[in-house]
């Protein structure tokens, strides 16, 4: 049986009572399943429905490996939409109340290009962004990911729906190629599983039916 208390990871006491707090009780299945692994360093190609928990299994997994203390962008999550970026960068930012001073800035298309140029130059631990948008900031010159340790593809199918294979290999090719790959699909189609293929090292798969 995989044990379902957050208790069983090795996780702050500080992440411990903020995931209380947050009345995160017990992990989810998908939880269960891929946080061990993803606190390992491990790959993950990870199948699960919407309303699982995958934001906050990939966000405790980014954050519970995070160096607070180096102020570089350390994690990178790509998003198929502004709203589910919006969405995960809130998550992540719950999750990380109880880290002191950990930086997460969002960087979607549709609004200006301008103040992200400025928030940029502050800095960030962790960007959220969708594609189209992180690709122009990689071609200004204004997002550099040599520090980058992790990369999450959330909604993979997703983004390959919306055409953003192209700039999606933009951006793996920015990326360290040492790094750890966190893939997340709501169904498993033959580009989802070239992407693996190409991005992703010995990744292991998980597959959850049920949402809780
Ligand atoms: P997904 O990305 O899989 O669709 P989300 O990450 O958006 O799902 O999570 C769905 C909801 O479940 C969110 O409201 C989130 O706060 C909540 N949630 C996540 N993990 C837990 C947990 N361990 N216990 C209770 N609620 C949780
Ligand atoms: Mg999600």
């Amino acid at each position: 049986m995989t044990a379902t208390n957050f208790s069983s990871l090795f996780l702050s006491a500080e992440m411990l009572s903020n995931l209380e707090s947050l009345g995160y009780n017990e992990m989810t299945p998908i939880q269960a399943q891929s946080l061990p692994i993803i606190l390992q360093g491990q790959d993950i190609i990870a199948k699960a429905k919407t309303g699982s928990g995958k934001t906050a299994a990939f966000g405790i997994g980014l954050l519970a490996q995070l160096d607070v203390k180096k102020f570089a962008i350390q994690s990178l999550v790509l998003c198929p939409t502004r709203e589910l970026a919006d969405q995960v960068a809130k998550e992540i930012r719950r999750i990380a109340r109880a880290t002191h001073n950990v930086k997460v800035l969002t960087l979607c298309g549709g609004v200006s290009i301008g103040p992200q140029l400025g928030s940029l130059e502050h800095g960030a631990h962790i960007i959220v962004g969708t594609p189209g948008r992180i690709v122009d900031h990689i071609e200004k010159g204004s997002l550099k990911l040599e520090n980058v340790k992790q990369l999450v593809l959330d909604e993979a199918d997703r983004m390959l729906d919306m055409g953003f294979a192209d700039a999606l290999k933009v951006v793996l090719d920015a990326c360290p190629s040492e790094r750890q790959t966190l893939l997340f699909s709501a169904t498993y189609p033959d580009e989802i599983k070239k992407i693996s293929a190409h991005c992703q090292k010995n990744p292991q798969e998980i597959h959850v039916e049920s949402v809780h």
